[in-house]
């Protein structure tokens, strides 16, 4: 039985093509700088996100922390939403092994930290306080698409106070392919969404179906200080390009191919309207989440993973589309909950469940 993976775009495996690419990619000694196909991919993605220079890293975890301490040094803080991956789901790296302080700040359900919060967030001179040096903000936050209004007056707010600005762009691809405006092209769309910031990081590893990789893309002198950073954590590569190279595909081929995901995932919250026990929570781009009634959402899981369907999450599922997963793969997984929800004596026990879902 074929597996239908849902648990997140992280899965995916290189296709054949990709393999190919790999392969034959010409190779060097990234730590000495002469990788030719890294050094290509950084050229690349540094041109795509309009920055001057980018930096290939192994995880984007590792990608957004040396982002966090090239702009903030021990005893600085950077304001950053409760909820996001650089904040939560990153093990605390900037205070752990820079001495950076995070300010969580509440998110809307869209993922949207208010500007009056930001404002009131940014400590004045003092030396009670840490100093406050940088805005992280991430797109997309859980599918959602920040809009541009927002990314640019919290940008611009984040300016008037000498604050620098970083962006956790893990899916911004996602982010590009779906809010690029009829005609304008999601390269366009791209530049655009990252022309607000500093730096941003993008993976290469999710969507785009790389299997390993991130990029930081940023001024020179800050790429400068995150080479030196990266060479500290220990993500200093040798002949990457292997792996550079597994980006450079996914460029050329799996960008656009992200309007796919996004339309699965509607697929997948369409079929499920009206399911009783069960509602879509949210569904953008390439993520939905679903709450299930009754505790039931582990019974669900485990229904689902009997027969092959994949998911993560507790009382709140999270089924994630990409391009290991096409339109069958999501009708299986359809007709399988709809069949856990039909079943007789559906009625399950409520279970205690901690109410951390886990999100990467
Ligand atoms: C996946 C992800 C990252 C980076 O994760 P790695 O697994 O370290 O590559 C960062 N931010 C967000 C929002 C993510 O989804």
């Amino acid at each position: 039985m074929s597996v239908v993976d849902l648990r997140s775009d992280t899965v995916t495996r290189p296709t054949a093509a990709m393999r190919e690419a790999m392969m034959a990619a010409p190779l060097g000694d990234d730590v000495f700088g002469d990788d030719p196909t890294v050094n290509q991919l950084q050229e690349r993605i540094a041109a795509l996100t309009g920055k001057a220079a980018a930096l290939f890293m192994p995880s984007g975890t590792q990608s957004n922390l040396c982002g966090i301490l090239a702009h903030c040094g021990r005893g600085d803080e950077y304001l950053v939403g409760q909820l996001a991956h650089t904040y939560r789901y990153e093990g605390g790296g900037a205070a752990v092994f820079g001495s950076v302080q995070p300010q969580p700040l509440l998110q809307d359900a869209s993922g949207r930290m208010s500007l009056a919060d930001i404002e009131a967030a940014i400590k004045p001179d003092d030396p009670h306080f840490a100093r406050t040096r940088l805005l992280c903000l991430e797109n997309t936050w859980n599918g959602h698409v920040m809009p541009d209004d927002y990314l640019r007056d919290a940008t611009a707010l984040a300016r008037r106070h000498g604050l620098a600005t970083h962006l956790d762009g893990a899916r911004v691809f996602n982010a590009a392919v779906a809010s690029a405006a009829p005609g304008q092209g999601t390269l366009n769309r791209l530049r655009e969404i990252a022309d607000h910031f500093d730096s941003l990081s993008v993976c290469f590893s999710k969507g785009l179906g790389a299997p390993v990789g991130s990029a930081l893309c940023g001024s020179r002198e800050l790429i400068d200080r995150a080479r030196r950073l990266r060479k500290m954590a220990g993500g200093g590569l040798r002949q990457a390009g292997l792996l550079a190279a597994a980006a450079l595909h996914a460029l050329d081929h799996h960008v656009d191919r992200l309007a796919q995901d996004h339309a699965n995932a509607q697929r997948l919250a369409t079929g499920l309207a009206g399911i009783p026990g069960l509602s879509v929570r949210s569904a953008q781009t390439n993520i939905v989440f679903l709450d299930v009634a009754d505790g039931r959402g582990p019974a669900l899981l485990d229904h689902l993973k009997t027969h092959g369907v994949l998911a993560t999450g507790l009382i709140g599922l999270r089924f994630v589309t990409h391009l290991d997963v096409g339109e069958a793969g999501i009708d299986r997984a359809l007709d399988c909950i709809r069949g856990f929800f039909a079943a007789p004596g559906a009625a399950g026990a409520a279970a205690q469940h901690s109410p951390g879902t886990a999100v990467y």
